[in-house]
This record gives C-alpha cells, structure tokens and sequence, in this order.
C-alpha cells in the first residue's frame, strides 16, 4: 500500500479529537484479506474509552449546536474537500482493508464525500412551522439536534456507511461516537484525520476502534447521555441493539440485511436486465445490502436470460482488487466463504444445478466462485437467507402475481428491483413490492439524493436526502400565549 500521504494512515482510537491507544495498550491486527497480508495493528478499546468518547461528545456538543448552522456546514464542506482531494489514497487504504477493486474503491470515497456535501446545504435548510391556534395564540415548531449519536457501522462500505450518518448529524448540531467495524477500521481513522484537518472542533466525531463489540455498543447503548443509536448491519446484532436501546428510550435508526429480488418480465430489454442484475449482484463480490439476493424470471425468457448472464460471469477476473484488470475481489473472511459455501451446497443438496462456479476460489482463503444456480426453490436457504457473496440463484415464475407474491415471501425489505417495458406494470409491481427501496429498469439506486432505507426487518429511518436529516432532530412545540393583551 503506498499511500501520497502517510498521515492518512492511522492507527490509534480517535478521542476528543486526539490520537489514543486502549487503556490496556492491546491491538488488534487488519488484515489484506486478498493476499493475507498483515496491513496495521490498530488500538483495541473497550467500555471505559466508549465512555470517554460520549462524554467529550457531549461537552463538544454543547458550543457546536448553537453554532449558526452556516458555520458548521462550512466546515463538513472543507471536509469533504479535502475527502476528495485524497480519494486515491483512501480508496488505496479501502481496497487494501476490504478487497474491493480500486475502481469500486474510488467510486465509494466520491460516494461517501457527497453526502458531506449533500448535508452541508441541506442543513442550513431545518425549518420549522407556524400553527394557527385560538386568536390569543401561536404554536411554534422547532427542530432542535438529537443529542450525543452513537453509529455502529459495517465492514462493506467502510467509508460511505460512516459519512452518511455523521454528516447529517453534524449538520445539525450533533456530536458522534463512532464504534467502525474490526475488519476495516482504517478507512474510518483516516476520514477523523481529515476531519481534523478541516477544522472540526475537538470531541465532535470520535471513533473507538475494538474487537468487543458487545462491550462497546453496551456502553453506546446503555449510557443515558446518548440519545441515539445509529446502526448499519446484520439484522441479528440491529434487533440486539434496539433491544438495548429500550431501558433509555433512545432514537434509532436501522439499516439492516436485504434479501432483494430482481424481478424481469418477458416485456423487459433482455440486455439492459442482464447487465443490471449483474452489476446487483456481483457489486463489492456480492457484499452489499442491497445486492440482488434472488433472480426471479418469466419463464419466457429464462433460459434466454440465463444463458446471457452466465456467459458475463464467466468473463469476470477475481483477484486482488488492487491489481489492474481486476473485476472482483475477495470475501472479508474466510468465515463468510464457509458461509456462502453452505448456502450453495443446501442449494445443491436440493436439487440446484450449478451453471458456474459453486466453490471457494483457486485465488487463496478469501475468494470465492462467482457462481449461478438455476432449479432452485424457495425453499432453499440461498431463497430466504441474505447469501452476501457472489451467488446468484434464478428462480423461475409464470405469472405477475407469483412474482409479486415471490418477492415479498420474506421478513426483509430493503431494495427490490423490476425490469419491464410496461408502464401498467411499473405501477402496480412498484407499489405492490414490500420494499424500502423499488429500482424500476435500473440497479444503481443509491446515491446521497434519495432516501436509503428498508422497511419490515431491514430496518427503519432514512439516510440521504432532505429526509436523513429528520433521523437526527427531535421535533418541539412552543406555545406563544396571551398575545392579544395590548
Ligand atoms: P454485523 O456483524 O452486524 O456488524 C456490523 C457492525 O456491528 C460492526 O461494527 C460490528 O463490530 C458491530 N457489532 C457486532 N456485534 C455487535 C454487538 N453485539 N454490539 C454492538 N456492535 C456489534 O454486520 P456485518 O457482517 O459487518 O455487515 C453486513 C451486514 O450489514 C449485512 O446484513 C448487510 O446487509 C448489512 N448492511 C446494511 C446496509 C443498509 O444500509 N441497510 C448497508 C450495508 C450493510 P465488529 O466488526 O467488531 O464485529
């Protein structure tokens, strides 16, 4: 990894707006997972420094939010500037901690950045209402900041999944601890650094870097000085940390699993179908939330469907995504490839056959085949469970209402996705989808523009838009009385 700049790489906790080893003076180690290699041994902290970040949080907060909001917004835009101007070395650090190739990576930090600059407008614009009352009265609504915010974030989007949150928070007068995940804790140390750089007053984003992460989202979550938990991951540890949340009442906002179906019609321009669900499918080997889980297809064209997208999948070039000519990288761990592994196998226990791929890769521990399945069911695992890996199962349905009926048969709701020519149709499968999120003739969905987020187990709250800033401000009522005394 050479990197333009060596003070993006950083290895300490990051607290009141200093550089801090644990307590305990214990590391952990990351690691390449596309060569093994041993990149950094970062700071393993734990209750006591989670609890030293919410209270620097909270005493920066105090002069942050009565800040005009200009003031505060200038300093998110010098800091996505400065994002920017280092893209190639984050995307460096990202591909190096998290596999994904390097044009994937710089399209991330561009990614990530923008909702500093989506925020930093969007957070002189918090407006509140006038309400008509009796004559002798006004009532007067206000949006004031949450408080001290909590973030708990995954490995996938080691960069975009942290800025989507702090921006927003930031914006409006909040301070944040943030708690990045073990495998890729330096994409999120060098956005601090950069923060720094910008100008962003001491206390105000923290970061608390550690392998215990039942220690440290216990002390986020039971502490009564934060106010909000904001969690990016697996619906398993999300339903944890709303459980936790429960004894203070805390706000949260959830961005959990997906289980997206991609959904082509006979009507559907076969070519643009195929190369929307493999970019959905295959984006980051398949890590993403919402990566098509399920390929559900017209009988009509299936066979035609299938061949077209096996023929691309089998052009792909997996390796180590710092490499020239790389499409595909690695799996995080070799525990998600035992993973994926088990879900192809229950698959091909059932009677799947495998088109392509269908094991760990040649390329070492991390990789895995992309692969596609056809003959698959629903009930199979790789039908209800969210496979995160590059598997493709196409599943085969007759009829608009099986497909509909399809797509909603699970507790997730994150993206779907719906490839057809026919306006009717866009309408009615649009609205009938149990989803957070609807691409209609298009996977590329996500951008700080719109509201990201899923309904049913995949979460609640919205990040991006004018409406990620509402996950962030309370809402109060004043009443102005007695007002027609002369
Ligand atoms: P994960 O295991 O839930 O981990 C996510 C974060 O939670 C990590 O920082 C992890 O820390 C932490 N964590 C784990 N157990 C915890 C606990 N008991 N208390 C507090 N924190 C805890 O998820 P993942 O495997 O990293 O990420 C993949 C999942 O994220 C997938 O389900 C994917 O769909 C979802 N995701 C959703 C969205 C969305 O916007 N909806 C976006 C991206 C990803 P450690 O790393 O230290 O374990």
């Amino acid at each position: 990894m050479q990197l333009n700049d060596s003070g993006l790489l950083q290895t300490q906790g990051f607290i009141d707006g200093q550089w801090r080893s644990a307590m305990s003076g214990k590391t952990f180690e990351v690691i390449n997972p596309a060569t093994g290699a041993l990149l950094a041994e970062v700071a393993d902290m734990g209750a006591a420094e989670t609890r030293e970040a919410i209270e620097a949080a909270e005493n920066a907060m105090q002069s942050w939010k009565a800040l005009p909001a200009k003031a505060r917004c200038d300093i998110l835009e010098r800091w996505f500037d400065l994002i920017i101007a280092a893209q190639e070395d984050l995307a460096q650090l990202m591909t190096a901690e998290q596999g994904k190739p390097l044009a994937e990576a710089r399209g991330e930090v561009a990614y990530g950045a923008a909702y500093l600059k989506w925020f930093s407008e969007e957070g002189k614009r918090v407006y509140g209402d006038v309400i008509p009352q009796q004559s002798d009265r006004r009532g007067l609504v206000i949006k004031q900041p949450v408080g001290v915010v909590a973030a708990i974030t995954p490995w996938n989007f080691p960069n975009a999944m942290i800025t989507r949150k702090v921006a927003p928070a930031l914006a409006v007068g909040c301070a944040v601890v943030l708690k990045p995940a073990a495998e890729t804790p330096l994409s999120a140390l060098a956005l601090a650094e950069l923060a720094k750089r910008a100008g962003l007053p001491d206390g105000l984003f923290n970061i608390v870097t550690g392998l215990d992460a039942p220690a440290i989202g216990g002390e986020m979550t039971g502490s009564k000085i934060v106010r909000k938990v904001t969690f990016t991951g697996s619906t398993p540890v999300g339903k944890l940390l709303m459980r936790q949340c429960a004894d203070t009442v805390k706000r949260t906002s959830m961005e959990l699993g997906g289980n997206a179906p991609v959904i082509i019609f006979d009507d559907a321009d076969l070519e643009l179908a195929v190369n929307g669900a493999i970019a959905a499918k295959y984006r980051n080997s398949g890590q993403t939330c919402i990566c098509s889980n399920r390929l559900l297809v017209q009988a009509g064209i299936y066979d035609k469907f299938v061949e077209k997208f096996a023929e691309k999948v089998k052009a792909f070039n997996v390796g180590n995504g710092a490499l020239d000519g790389t499409t595909h990288g690695p799996l995080i761990t070799t525990k998600a490839v035992n993973d994926v592994h088990s879900k192809v196998l229950d698959a091909i226990d059932g009677g799947a056959c495998v088109v392509t791929g269908g094991k760990p890769g040649a390329q070492g521990a991390h990789f895995y085949e992309p692969t596609v399945l056809t003959n698959v069911h629903s009930g199979m695992r790789v039908f209800r469970e969210e496979i995160f890996g590059p598997v493709a199962p196409v599943f085969k349905f007759d009829t608009e209402a099986e497909a509909i009926a399809m797509a909603n048969d699970t507790e997730f709701g994150l993206a779907s996705y719906v490839y057809t020519e026919n306006m009717g149709r866009i309408f009615r499968v649009s609205e009938a989808l149990e989803y957070g999120m609807v691409g209609v003739n298009e996977t590329a969905i996500s951008s700080e523009l719109i509201p990201f987020g899923g309904v049913k187990e995949s979460g609640q709250g919205r990040e991006g838009s004018k409406y990620g800033l509402n996950d962030y401000l309370e809402t109060k009522y004043i009443c102005l009385g007695g007002l027609n005394r002369a």
